[in-house]
């Protein structure tokens, strides 16, 4: 239930979950941990209570990446693909347990999936958010040599959201990686244009570059933080900004 009695700062978000928020915490196991799920997912009913209209699009990195398998010596294009189709998996995954909680959802893939999933479409997307479901886009932008990050910008640019969300497994952007340097910055906000030069790895430079065009600010946040999303949604110090 909202309890929330301030405005929001965001009527619709693009929320995009990394795999690793989906992964047992304190381990690198790879799989798909249902108690996380089912946390973020009532988190994110209680935001769509708040009134808020949400788009989710997840990462895979919790079961394949493209770049670790790449290195492991398959092609690139199969690698990707791979990465790709461990996207759509994290999402049935997701769509699952948020249905259970009662709410509206559809699944949307970028390339047709036989019956499993629907294929995107913007028309159809735009009016299910704005009937109150959380509208799950899966398989990236469907090609290889991209990311879920761009994914995330391109979808929160179409249908028009106030922001882009990471959810991921640290508490913002830091001058350098906190899990290997210590100490390190937490900022608060950037302008793309730092980021970018920076070059801080937290996101794909594409992705920043694409959300600089379109002017569409991204808050990046640790979504295995109780309530977190909550709080980046009501305008609350949570994550960094960009610009
Ligand atoms: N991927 C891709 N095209 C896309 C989106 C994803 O090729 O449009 C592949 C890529 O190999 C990537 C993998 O899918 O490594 C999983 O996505 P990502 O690494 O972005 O997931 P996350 O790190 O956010 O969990």
């Amino acid at each position: 239930m909202c309890i929330k009695r301030k405005k929001p700062l965001y009527n619709r978000i693009l929320l995009k979950i990394s795999g690793q928020s989906f992964q047992k915490k304190n381990t690198s196991m790879f799989g798909i941990d249902i108690l996380s799920i089912k946390r973020i997912a009532s988190e994110i009913k209680v935001l769509l209570e708040c009134g808020i209209e949400i788009g989710v699009l997840l990462g895979g990195g919790n079961l394949f990446r493209g770049y670790d398998l790449k290195q492991r010596g398959l092609s690139n294009v199969i690698s990707d693909q791979i990465g790709v189709l461990s996207t759509v998996i994290n999402s049935l995954a997701f769509k699952d347990i948020i249905q259970k909680l009662s709410v509206k959802t559809c699944l949307m893939s970028s390339f047709p999936i036989g019956n499993i999933t629907e294929i995107y479409n913007y028309e159809k997307a735009m009016d299910l958010l704005s009937n109150k479901y959380v509208v799950i886009f899966s398989a990236g932008i469907g090609n290889p040599f991209f990311s879920t990050d761009l994914a995330a910008c391109l979808r929160g640019i179409e249908i028009q959201a106030d922001v882009v969300l990471k959810g991921t497994k640290v508490n913002g952007i830091y001058n350098c990686d906190p899990e290997k340097h210590l100490p390190s910055k937490m900022y608060k906000l950037l302008s793309y244009d730092f980021l970018l030069k920076k070059e801080l790895k937290i996101m794909d430079i594409s992705a920043i570059c694409l959300a600089r065009d379109y002017k569409i600010p991204i808050r990046v946040f640790n979504i295995n933080k109780m309530d977190s999303l909550m709080r980046v949604v009501f305008g609350e110090k949570e994550g960094t900004t960009v610009m």
